[in-house]
């Protein structure tokens, strides 16, 4: 279940830097800073930037923050201005950051593993009410996202956040981000292992790491030892897949170089067997080799898939085993296909006799008053832990049968369903135009929109919809939420209908990631011309999911069926 590497399944191929001059790679090039990025992250690093914010900048205001904090080191901590209002997406590409920045930031909190206890909810409730005006989104990165954030705020925010062991600390920047991890780490009868001691061992040992913070660009880690493969693995910069290994038991299998943006590809396999007591030391590894030999010249060829579409699998293996750990890996298996769906939705069995109960917000939008509920809910049923997912849902983990009930009606009053129709499981959407300076279109509005409108236009066809059909819906080309590997993926752009601009989307068809209906991750196909206005979204998704239901073969998904047929079936 390697994901395959031609193109068209992968991605297109990626066109490495060119040779014969310097690419700002330091361990071939040195450290001679190739644009205005590298020369400000070696001159005064993100990570200092968190002093001044505390001794001036809170104390001082917004006008106090010079451009290069503001726009760049504040990312560091999790913060970047938030979208002025009124500025409509066809002026995004016209004006400059200063110009589309409003004087609130959004501040990410950094959930690894997306982990919360009943505490933590609480207080991240409370920020949302008292700093943030009721705002709070679960990304798909199992972070929680707050909007309207004044500076003069932050230094309390942190405050209250560090008191409970939470941190808003490399949540955004050029460094290690949030580290995704399985909902249901230690809870699972079918479990593989357990990947929290690893999580923690990376967010204890490297998070906010001076070594580690000033890296070509952002680095996405996902864990997982759920065989439910839940963690999106094919398109983070490093995965750690638990498999079993014939001799050597229960370890990860290492991936390395997924990442989506314009320029789409799927990480590949390595190849190596980790044990578990050594996967903190290679994910080490794994992460100093991009610091070191990853392209700095461009920021837009400077992830880690660039340098592994260059070098490929085996030279990337033969570096990291020899020049930095020392010692060969055993070579692994693969993970075998997923057992079950990987967003966790539903009620199910603990391996303790409790339950976990996967619930669905819409498009992953809360607020400040859904977390008060949902801590009062769970302090009901007398569990202390949730865990946010990749899918923008949540899971309530430890609940006791005699709870079950009480426990699920709550969740169902809060808006957070444990049965959602098909639609409402399988939308997401990103931040777009409300709040994202990059934005060209908004998004989740339109795909709640598009959610109620299928759940009423799709009644007579719901119950012969027994696969998933993801709907993705982003803002801008850069894929927050996911475009190329969605059965139907949604990219944010102008549309011009009779002659009238509109917002609309391009649109891709028949991407997905390993599932438990799919055994292989790929990308999607674009139709020659085909975009849709936001308002003939729902018309679309409803022509397209009518079609695959009339022609598919039995058992066939949406994204085998979108590959099979000619382009004017997906019109
Ligand atoms: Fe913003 Fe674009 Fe990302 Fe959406 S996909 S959150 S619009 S940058």
């Amino acid at each position: 279940m390697t994901a395959q590497t031609t193109e068209g399944t992968t991605g297109r191929a990626l066109r490495p830097p060119r040779a014969g001059r310097s690419n700002g790679q330091w361990a071939v090039d040195g450290r001679e800073p190739l644009n205005p990025n590298e020369v400000w992250k070696q001159e005064d690093g993100g990570l200092n930037v968190r002093e001044r914010i505390e001794q001036i900048y809170s104390r001082d205001g917004f006008a106090s923050i010079p451009p290069q904090d503001l726009s760049g080191r504040f990312r560091w901590w999790g913060l970047y201005t938030q979208r002025k209002p009124g500025i409509d997406g066809g002026r995004t590409a016209q004006l400059d950051d200063t110009e589309l920045s409003d004087e609130y930031f959004m501040l990410r909190v950094r959930l690894d593993g997306g982990a919360l206890t009943l505490h933590q909810l609480r207080v991240l409730a409370d920020i949302s009410h008292d700093f943030a005006r009721g705002t709070a989104d679960i990304s798909d990165r199992q972070n929680i996202q707050y909007h309207w954030i004044r500076v003069e705020d932050v230094p309390e925010i942190w405050r209250r956040l560090e008191a409970v062991g939470l941190q808003t600390t490399e949540a955004c920047g050029d460094t290690p981000r949030v580290i995704l991890g399985s909902p249901l780490a230690g809870i699972a009868a079918d479990e593989i292992l357990d990947p929290t001691p690893v999580i923690d061992e990376i967010t204890r040992r490297f998070v906010g790491d001076p070594e580690l913070a000033n890296l070509p660009r952002k680095f996405k880690s996902a864990i997982t030892g759920h065989p439910s493969l839940d963690v999106v693995h094919e398109i983070n910069d490093i995965s750690l897949v638990g498999v079993v290994h014939p001799e050597l038991g229960a370890g990860y299998d290492l991936w390395v170089g997924g990442g989506l943006s314009t320029a789409p590809r799927l990480a590949e396999r390595i190849g190596v067997f980790v044990a578990p007591d050594e996967a903190a030391e290679v994910w080490l590894g794994v992460i100093r080799i991009f610091r070191d030999y990853g392209y700095r010249r461009m920021r837009t060829k400077a992830r880690l898939k660039f340098l592994l579409a260059e070098w490929g699998p085996a030279k990337f293996r033969e570096v990291l085993e020899t020049e930095y750990l020392a010692r060969a890996l055993p070579d692994g298996p693969p993970p075998a296909p997923a057992s079950t769906p990987g967003d966790h939705v539903g009620i199910h069995l603990q391996k303790d006799g409790n339950h976990y109960v996967g619930a669905a917000p819409v498009v992953g939008r809360v607020s400040g008053d859904v977390l008060t509920g949902l801590a009062d809910v769970m302090e009901a049923a007398g569990t202390d832990r949730v865990r946010l997912t990749p899918h923008q849902k949540l899971v309530v983990l430890d609940v006791p049968p005699a709870r079950l009930d009480d426990l699920v009606t709550g969740l169902e009053n809060l808006g957070l369903s444990v049965a959602p129709s098909p639609f409402r499981r399988h939308t997401m959407a990103c931040t777009g135009i409300e709040f994202c300076k990059l934005a060209i279109v908004e998004t989740k509005a339109a795909a709640g929109t598009a959610i109620a409108e299928l759940e009423q236009r799709l009644a007579d066809v719901t119950a012969q919809i027994d696969a998933p059909v993801t709907l993705n819906v982003n803002g801008c080309p850069n894929s927050c939420a996911r475009i190329q590997v969605a059965d139907i993926g949604l990219k944010g752009m102008i549309v011009t209908v009779d002659d009238v601009q509109q917002p609309g989307f391009q649109v891709h068809l028949g991407g997905g990631l390993a599932s438990a209906d799919r055994d292989e991750a790929g990308l999607g196909r674009t139709v020659r011309g085909l975009k849709v206005t936001a308002a003939d979204l729902p018309d679309l998704v409803e022509r397209l999911v009518r079609r695959w239901l009339d022609q598919r073969a039995p058992g066939e998904t949406f994204a085998t069926w979108a590959h099979r047929v000619d382009e004017e079936e997906l019109r």
